[in-house]
């Protein structure tokens, strides 16, 4: 018999971990969660990211290694599979010297190097000259990045889930052990894999300190500035950011933003909103028609998300939780999409360590 897992939590993280295990054909899979794509909710970051490829990790983490090995698969996405609703997109990242120790700056840290360690991951990573710098910017990188269109591709992972034989159902539980017993077979499930984002804060058995929100506030519009930019700060705050990602298929195009540490807000600022406007049409001329402002932006949505951030880092590992074997992949930050296949693997690996597989092998 096939052992019986449970996965609990049906963002990005959740999805991806599912579908890797169910490609292998070797346990019987049921997801678990209180949001599915879908929904909107602040509870759920999956829907609000980007999301886009701009690789954070400091060298040498665990980080480095699941964005190193989840940008193949992208590229595969963005080359093969147009129904998964990811595209290639010509990138441009600024750095100013003045946001160096900001919240934003630290965040950019890695992604502003000159000799950035994924600039033979990604394509086409050139340095920019002066001549091709704004004012204000102090230096810049271009590269080939993907932009996903969430709405398109977490109903993808979904389906390709479904298409694998996993069983997909609404639950809720306030402990991780309780999860064991909602496989769909109704038998105990003999791992749980926990996928809970900033759930894991305080879910019974994991409530794991560590975890701790950023916020992020967009704007979704519909104009299209033709490419995807980002700047390490700005000079209205030290935790808000410009950038600006433009979604595959139809999906828009989202203007950001901010990284505001350990605030819950889940209400749109409409101050914030126009800053936002205002500094992304600064950045991209191009989103508006020549001489306009903020008025020629056509809004889709504004949104707030929050990232499940966690000190130290995600959190790939497994314990023993009140007699439940259980694999953690949480904590994926800001990152989460572009670190969601290494991380996979990963969880993956856990797994077979622990429960293995009965399947006979070829
Ligand atoms: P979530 O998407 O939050 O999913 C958690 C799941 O667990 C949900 O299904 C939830 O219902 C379920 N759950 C939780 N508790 C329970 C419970 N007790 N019982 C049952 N179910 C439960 N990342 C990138 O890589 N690139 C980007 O460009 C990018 N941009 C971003 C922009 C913004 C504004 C934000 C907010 C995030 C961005 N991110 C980006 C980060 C990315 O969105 C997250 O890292 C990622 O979505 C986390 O996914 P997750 O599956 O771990 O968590």
């Amino acid at each position: 018999m096939a052992p019986n897992l449970v996965v609990l939590g049906a963002g990005v993280s959740g999805l991806t971990t599912a579908l890797l295990l169910a490609r292998s054909g070797d346990y019987n899979i049921t997801i678990i969660a209180k949001h599915m794509p879908g929904d909107y909710d602040i509870e759920y970051a999956s829907p609000w990211a980007g999301a886009n490829y701009l690789p954070v990790a400091t060298p040498g983490t665990p980080s480095e290694t699941y964005e190193r090995t989840t940008w193949p698969e992208l590229a595969h996405l963005a080359e093969s599979l147009p129904e998964a609703g990811v595209h290639f997109q010509e990138t441009v990242i600024y750095r100013r010297a003045k946001d160096v120790g900001s919240a934003t700056g630290d965040w950019f840290a890695e992604l502003i190097k000159e000799d950035a360690w994924f600039r033979d991951v990604v394509p086409n990573f050139r340095i920019l000259p002066k001549s091709e710098l704004p004012d204000g910017i102090d230096g810049g990188t271009a590269f080939t990045s993907v932009c996903f269109n969430t709405a398109l591709y977490l109903p993808w992972l979904t389906s390709q889930c479904l298409k694998h034989g996993v069983i997909v159902r609404r639950g809720i539980v306030s402990h991780i052990a309780e999860a064991a017993n909602l496989h769909h077979t109704g038998k105990r499930a003999d791992l749980v894999v926990n996928c809970t984002g900033l759930a894991s804060l305080r879910l019974g058995g994991v409530e794991d300190s560590a975890v701790y929100p950023a916020r992020g506030q967009i704007v979704l519009v519909r104009n299209d500035p033709g490419v995807m930019a980002s700047v390490s700060g700005t000079d209205d705050s030290s935790d808000e950011a410009t950038y600006i990602m433009h979604r595959a298929a139809g999906g828009g195009c989202i203007l950001g933003g901010c990284l505001q540490k350990h605030n819950w807000e889940s209400q749109p600022d409409p101050n914030m909103a126009i800053r936002i406007m205002r500094r992304c049409i600064e950045l991209c001329p191009k989103l508006v028609p020549e001489g306009k402002g903020i008025e020629a932006l056509s809004i889709i949505r504004h949104g707030v998300g929050l990232r499940p951030m966690r000190k130290g880092g995600p959190r790939v590992a497994k314990e023993v939780i009140s007699g439940v074997d259980v694999v953690h992949n949480y904590g994926h930050g800001g990152y989460g999409y572009q670190t969601s296949y290494g991380a996979a693997q990963a969880a993956e690996r856990l797994v077979r360590e622990t429960c293995g597989s009965s399947r006979p092998r070829l």
